[in-house]
């Protein structure tokens, strides 16, 4: 493969990295000190000038108000955007929206792309995505409480879903829900787009996450659906297809989310080199003279380059192959690139001392959100044991 960054990612990281430096990174003393919801209206000035640049959704085609970029040029703009905690909100290409807009574009119908796609690609409304149970394993996808039964040419869709990022405020959700309870375990869940003001779909409350409960997009929602209809023709795909389009998701997604992991590490160890080059310990003596401090610093350097070749391998393969043929380098980046997330945000907090532990920096904001991604798009674990299988098989071990 060659790795040499195209003419048009090129020029988006040229636009971006000013754009980052000059309008994200003042802003994040407000966000730590207020929250993302205070900062609203701040953030929507800001919006409006990422709305004039080429890059706004850039992740969508031309046709849909995009910028048509490959996965490998977009993995460019998310790294870039990643080293701020707002930059994927800022450019609409934040999680779970991201995820929606490509599934919508790819699934949706004529009428479901209009109603649905062109307002979240515009960025006028949020949406969200509710698969994750409080008394189901989110490891287990197949097992699923929530069911959606079709009567009277509506959709009665009956469960209990929590985890649903950016519901409070979203316009709609698309739910995982059960409708071929006969059929195989991969052909029963189909995904149901539910206006969020449907009667019968309620916002329980948003979790108290890391001493946290957010707001808005910044928040994660615990939802009830007490026999909310919809009409039938808010199926996404057709009926038992929601594993295929889950892993339409999932793919590209867990690009864009280790792209933007890279981003925030390239941000870490540029935090701890700063305060390294010049935090004197002694006279003159600078705390980046330390071997340790030294060793950290390398080995972070080296971890971070390593992943990013790992991620834009994998954004190749599913270019050119698609997520299916790429599905054991997606699970490699997803365990790695998570790790290497914690590892060099540890590094940078305990090379700061007491300021790394302050909000003065977004270190220890990312130290306490981000330790979620190894949890979130199937929990390392599940990746490690399915890489694992897959090798072993090649040895003759068969079983579950
Ligand atoms: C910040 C955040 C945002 C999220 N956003 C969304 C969202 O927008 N929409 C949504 O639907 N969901 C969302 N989720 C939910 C997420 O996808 C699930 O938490 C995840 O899939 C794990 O499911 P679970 O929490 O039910 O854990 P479980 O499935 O109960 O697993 C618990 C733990 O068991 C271990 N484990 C599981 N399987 C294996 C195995 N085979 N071998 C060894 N160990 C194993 C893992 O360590 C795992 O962490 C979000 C989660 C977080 C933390």
């Amino acid at each position: 493969m060659d790795f040499r960054p195209t003419p048009r990612a090129i020029a988006a990281v040229e636009l971006l990295v000013p754009f980052v430096r000059d309008e994200l990174l003042p802003l994040e003393p407000a966000l730590a000190r207020d929250g993302f919801v205070a900062l609203l209206p701040v953030l929507e000035g800001v919006r409006e000038k990422a709305r004039k640049t080429t890059l706004f959704a850039a992740h969508l085609p031309e046709s849909q108000g995009g910028a048509g970029l490959t996965l490998t040029e977009f993995a460019a703009v998310g790294e870039i955007l990643g080293r701020s905690p707002l930059g994927h909100y800022v450019f609409n290409c934040q999680a779970p929206d991201v995820g929606n807009m490509e599934i919508l574009n790819e699934h949706g119908t004529p009428d479901q792309k209009a109603r649905f796609l062109a307002p979240l690609a515009a960025g006028t409304v949020r949406s969200s995505f509710t698969m994750t149970e409080p008394e189901h394993p989110g490891s287990n996808p197949t097992w699923l409480g929530t069911t959606a039964r079709l009567e009277d040419d509506h959709w009665v869709i009956r469960g209990h879903k929590w985890f649903t990022t950016g519901f409070e405020g979203c316009a709609f959700t698309i739910c995982m829900a059960v409708t071929e309870p006969e059929a195989d375990p991969h052909g029963r869940a189909s995904m149901i787009i539910v206006p969020a003001d449907t009667p019968g779909l309620t916002h329980v409350g948003n979790l108290s996450v890391m001493g946290h409960r957010g707001g808005g997009w910044a928040s994660h929602g615990e939802v009830m659906f007490h026999d909310a209809r919809v009409p039938e023709e808010n199926l996404l795909g057709t009926r038992g297809m929601g594993f295929v389009i889950a892993q339409h998701r999932l793919g590209p997604g867990r690009i864009h989310h280790c792209m933007r992991w890279i981003g925030i590490c390239e941000r870490a160890l540029d935090i701890l080199c700063r305060h390294a080059a010049t935090r004197e310990i002694a006279p003159g003596r600078p705390l980046g003279t330390r071997q340790m401090v030294q060793q950290w610093i390398a080995e972070s350097r080296a971890e971070i380059h390593g992943a990013r070749l790992m991620v834009l391998h994998a954004a190749w393969r599913i270019e050119h192959e698609g997520p299916y043929a790429a599905r054991e380098e997606i699970s490699l980046i997803k365990f790695t690139v998570a790790r290497t997330l914690q590892r060099v945000l540890d590094r940078a907090i305990q090379g700061l001392g007491g300021l790394g532990m302050t909000d003065d920096t977004p270190l220890a904001f990312w130290y306490a959100h981000e330790r979620a991604a190894r949890i979130y798009d199937g929990a390392d674990e599940v990746h490690i044991e399915a890489v694992a299988k897959r090798i072993l098989r090649g040895y003759g071990m068969g079983g579950r």
